[in-house]
């Protein structure tokens, strides 16, 4: 038989597919080892054959893995075929999507560990007096039978080596999973469902439709709804995943999902090594664990008779891929659900627009909780004007307001939480004398000024400058530092509050293997009394102490030139309001502005979501942005500046090409500089074009597709949430 071999799967960007010949029993879908340009190298077997176009004495055999299963089965071999055609990328990138990155560098590590047993009774050894530690080592495993030999050693340093010369110990190897949560420990609280909840678990078994949105306030109970149908699945013999932010994954839910699923949940989460992950991907592989939960690539999970997929906080911007290929979560969950024929669960307090829209229109059901559990009232939101407090002379980060609140919060025992979107210190440091501003050599952005490092950071490439001393251009001393960020935040809270215990929770605090998972649970355990970060603390945190949220800019995020830089305030502003007063007691919320009046605070302020989409439905339908139509953009980028912008004109040619056959089809289209001109010394120019018809966008990837090269990247974005 010949197989088509996908070879180097790695590293490529371009499709390696070859001929081979294979066994008889090889199948589609399983890993094999490639003889390839005088090594062997892994490969995956993509189709199966009668005949070769290359002659017979050419081919060459692919040596099988002896793995239990193919890698890859077949609906997800069926889906990646889909998102190669749709995405119009190599069949390679599309397939690293799908397998854990140690299985497509042929680098799997089987974790074994060596075991000890005794052959002899320790009567009939003959041991010198001098060898204690074979002594020792013999007595430990008379005693306690066959033995990690790494831990003998440690009692018994080189007895157990001793032992095995002489043929009274045998030692054999065992396969063993790596538990990556064997210190998470919670109760497995299973609650009796309320109304509200059983109401909504029916209407989502029982509704034709393949879309459910579940738009319910927060703490209205959607975690305790997804566990439900979940476990309902489990129950069936069938399958789920359940996708979340990955900072939802916080060590509370952890918990929660250990103690109510135990070994049947694999979690993937960015705190896992690759080691870790890969056994949990193993474990989803071969049916041991049939519940995937994690972040948005694990809805490439490799399961089979899925009962049902959910997205919690569906409106969140990590569901939209930004590395090729850029896939939208919401399709591929949608083209899983279709083939399995289950359920497809969208949950949110704040819906996207476009998602609302849809099922408002009928599309999706809309199933509404409109309360908390139990009737615990939302947390009133006092808003704080920052003019005034100008006016009347305090220049602090806090209102007055958030001042008095936060001593009267601190004093009860309870904890806050500070929200702003900005790390660092400063967000620029500017020389007063020339106006000088401190750039990174490699992005055309400013620098951050970093206290705890004492350094200027680049929040595009991570470069670190050291902080300066004068100005470079007119050598003046006067620098300021423009722009608050967390750091300052927590500088000046712990000045006001010297026994407060302050955490601060932004990029630069998670980085490494625990990353913000320490943070919480610090939190969560009451060691602390503020938590200060960034939009990450937005997300989905239940913690019952929090009384307080201070939103301390609540204008930020309105000023972007984005259509949905709107949308996105009232989003973050009910999810952060939505982290306080989630238990017994009633929360608060100060909100800082210096736009008071703002319609879109207004409506976030009263909870109103449906007046809010009202409004913003029929501003987008007036100025025709999506979903009434859609944001296409074309990004080119590359190091080589003049060939970067040869391939900028290729693709503009070819748009423009295409806007005269089709001009009814586009509302707006040209090119120009991306707003940041330059990340990681790679030049970026776009193509940007709205478009009212979407059935163009196959042809808008295939031109992209022709127009990429070796140096120059060419990458279509749809309604890009981030565009910078
Ligand atoms: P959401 O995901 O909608 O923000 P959660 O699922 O986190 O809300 O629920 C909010 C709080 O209510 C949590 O502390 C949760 O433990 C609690 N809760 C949820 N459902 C029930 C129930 N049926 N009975 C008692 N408490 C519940
Ligand atoms: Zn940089």
């Amino acid at each position: 038989m010949i197989a088509e071999v996908i070879v180097d799967i790695a590293t490529s960007e371009t499709d390696r597919i070859f001929d081979y010949l294979c066994d008889g029993d090889t199948v589609v879908g399983s890993r094999v080892r490639a003889p390839f340009g005088g090594k062997t190298v892994p490969g995956f077997v993509m189709k199966i054959k009668e005949k070769s176009e290359v002659p017979f004495e050419k081919l060459k055999k692919v040596i099988p893995c002896p793995d239990e299963l193919p890698a890859i089965n077949g609906e997800c071999l069926a889906l990646a075929e889909k998102i190669t055609a749709r995405y119009r990328v190599p069949k390679a990138l599309t397939l690293r999507l799908f397998l854990p990155s140690e299985m497509r560098t042929g680098k799997v590590r089987e974790l074994t560990r060596n075991y000890a047993e005794l052959l002899v009774p320790i009567l009939e050894m003959k041991l010198s007096k001098t060898a204690k530690n074979q002594a020792g080592a013999a007595e430990y495993l008379a005693k306690n039978g066959k033995s990690d030999c790494a831990l003998v050693n440690n009692l018994f340093p080189g007895g157990i080596a001793g032992l095995e010369k002489k043929g009274y110990v045998k030692i054999t190897q065992e396969q063993i999973l790596r538990d990556p949560y064997k210190s998470v420990e919670g109760e497995n609280a299973v609650r009796t469902l309320t109304d509200d909840q059983n109401r909504a678990v029916q209407t989502i078994q029982t509704d034709a439709r393949t879309v459910q949105l579940l738009h319910g306030v927060t703490g209205s109970g959607k975690t305790e709804i997804y566990l439900t149908l979940i476990a309902k699945c489990l129950k069936e013999g069938k399958s789920s995943i359940f996708l979340v932010p990955e900072i939802s994954l916080t060590p509370q839910m952890l918990a929660q999902l250990r103690a109510r699923f135990g070994k049947n949940a694999a979690i993937l989460h960015s705190g896992l090594s690759a080691g870790e992950r890969f056994d949990e991907w193993w474990r989803l592989r071969t049916g041991e664990a049939k519940i995937a939960i994690g972040a948005r690539s694990a809805i490439f999970a490799p399961l089979e008779n899925i009962g049902v997929i959910i997205v919690d906080e569906e409106h969140d911007s990590s569901y939209a891929s930004e590395t090729a290929p850029r896939y939208n979560t919401f399709d591929v969950a949608y083209l899983r659900a279709k083939r399995n024929g289950c359920k497809l669960v969208l949950g949110s307090a704040t819906p996207s627009v476009e998602t609302y829209k849809r099922a408002k229109e009928g599309e999706f059901s809309l199933i509404r909780l409109e309360k908390r559990v139990n009737e615990r009232p939302l947390p009133e939101i006092i808003i704080s004007d920052m003019r005034r407090e100008v006016r009347r002379g305090n220049n602090s980060a806090f209102s007055f307001a958030l001042k008095e609140e936060l001593e009267k919060c601190l004093s009860a025992g309870k904890q806050a939480i500070l929200f702003l979107n900005r790390r660092g210190y400063s967000q620029t440091v500017i020389c007063k004398e020339c106006g000088y501003v401190a750039k990174c050599e490699a992005c055309d952005v400013s620098l951050t000024y970093h206290r705890d490092e004492d350094c200027l950071k680049c929040h595009y490439c991570g470069a670190k400058y050291s902080m300066l001393s004068a100005c470079p251009e007119c050598g003046g001393i006067k620098l300021s530092y423009a722009g608050t960020g967390t750091q300052r935040i927590v500088a000046e809270l712990q000045k006001l509050y010297p026994t407060a215990r302050i955490l601060r929770m932004d990029n630069d605090t998670t980085s490494g293997k625990e990353g913000h998972y320490k943070i919480l649970k610090t939190f969560a355990d009451k060691k602390a009394d503020i938590l200060v970060g960034t939009q990450m603390i937005a997300k989905g945190h239940d913690f019952p102490s929090v009384t307080l949220v201070g939103i301390l800019d609540a204008d930020m995020s309105l000023h972007f030139s984005d259509y949905r830089s709107r949308e996105r305030t009232f989003q973050l502003i009910t999810q952060v309001a939505g982290r306080s007063g989630r238990a017994e007691e009633k929360g608060k919320v100060v909100l800082q502005t210096f736009d008071p009046e703002n319609e879109v605070l207004r409506f976030a302020t009263r909870y109103d979501y449906l007046g809010f989409y009202e409004n913003e439905i029929s501003l987008r339908a007036a100025m025709l942005f999506p979903p009434f139509t859609k944001i296409v953009r074309i990004l080119v980028t590359g190091e080589d500046e003049k060939k970067t912008l040869e391939g900028l004109k290729e693709v503009y040619f070819a748009m423009k090409e295409l806007y005269e056959r089709n001009a009814e089809k586009f509302l707006f289209f040209d090119k120009m500089h991306a707003p940041i001109k330059r990340i990681q010394n790679k030049y970026r120019y776009q193509v940007l074009s709205r478009i009212s018809d979407t059935s163009i966008l196959p042809e808008i990837y295939a031109l992209c597709a022709e127009a990429r090269t070796r140096e120059v990247l060419v990458s279509v974005e749809e309604n890009p949430s981030n565009l910078s």
